[in-house]
């Protein structure tokens, strides 16, 4: 997925997260361009929670019967984690993988230095949903090589009437083999049934994000498309709905770093990021490879904005 935001908010936050909070963040509707038009709700970053631990990007695709079509496009400093719910997505990248990932399947890139991909549905119509998420890297990885790794297999949390898949850290006993650099977790979970205590690392700030149906969080309902927001210092949240529903969990060591997030990019000053999109545009630079299968098309970066980059501070703003 690109982010063909040209505006990116700029957001000064306070540093702490807060301890044992629960804040509802709505969506906003942003127009991924393209011949069908596709629309994203983005929940991060947005105005008061640009991240949640080293998670900084959260996308919901669809449902929509549609044709996704991201042509090759760039990213750095960041892992980006693609997560269907429903419908194929053919990925291909600038480190040689030609993949298709389909519903209970990681895609897991790492940008790392410099890498480019694309992601299209291999068969227009077809019921598109699932999430896109970033997990930014720390500054000592954020210059790594460039990676690309499906998982198929992956292990799956059972707790009374909360089933789910591991797809990013620990839950329980259930651990995903995805290669991740800070502590973080990430869950796909169904939610039935009576309700059913879930553990939390306290020293993880975390978010639920409520799919199709309402989820009840400890108390507070997340209706469907809305992220609760819930904080550090929590050993445990309880989990309920009152019919069965679906529901992301997210969490990790609130990011220390403040970021510097523009279009595909993630650094830490805007030079890095000027940079980076300089090597874009320098079509065939070695930085960013190539994406097989184009015929050599691709999103041109949009224009730097005429003031300088600036970075979003951590910690969520009410
Ligand atoms: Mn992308």
């Amino acid at each position: 997925m690109s982010n063909l935001d040209t505006h990116p908010e700029e957001t000064v936050c306070r540093t702490a997260a807060d301890d044992h909070v629960a804040v509802l963040f709505t969506p906003r509707d942003v127009p991924l361009g393209g011949l069908r038009g596709i629309h994203v709700d983005r929940l991060l970053p947005q105005r008061g929670l640009p991240t949640v631990g080293a998670w900084c990007f959260l996308d919901v695709f669809g449902p929509n019967h549609t044709q996704m079509s991201v042509l090759p496009h760039p990213h750095t400093g960041l892992q980006t984690v693609t997560w269907p719910f429903a419908g194929e997505i053919h990925h291909r990248d600038s480190v040689g993988s030609d993949v298709l990932v389909r519903p209970g399947q990681l895609n897991l890139m790492t940008g790392g230095h410099g890498v480019a991909h694309s992601e299209i549905s291999p068969n227009g119509g077809d019921l598109v949903h699932g999430l896109q998420l970033w997990v930014a890297l720390p500054a000592d990885k954020a210059g790594m090589a460039p990676a690309f790794e499906q998982h198929v297999d992956l292990p799956t949390y059972a707790n009374g009437g909360v089933t789910g898949t591991v797809f990013a850290g620990t839950l329980g006993d259930a651990e995903s083999p995805a290669t991740v650099h800070t502590p973080l977790i990430g869950a796909d979970l169904r939610v039935a049934g009576p309700p059913a205590t879930i553990p939390l690392r306290p020293d993880f700030e975390h978010a639920v994000l409520a799919i199709d149906h309402p989820v009840v969080v400890s108390g507070t309902e997340v209706p469907p498309g809305r992220l609760l927001y819930l904080g550090t210092g929590r050993a445990d949240i309880m989990l309920s709905a009152p019919s069965p529903a679906r529901a992301v969990l997210l969490g990790g060591e609130p990011f220390a770093d403040e970021l510097v997030m523009w279009w595909n990019f993630v650094g830490r000053s805007h030079d890095e990021i000027a940079a980076a999109r300089a090597d874009w545009e320098a079509e065939g630079h070695p930085r960013f490879g190539v994406v097989h299968g184009h015929g050599g098309a691709r999103i041109p970066a949009p224009e730097l904005p005429n003031v300088r980059l600036t970075p979003r501070r951590h910690g969520h703003r009410t």
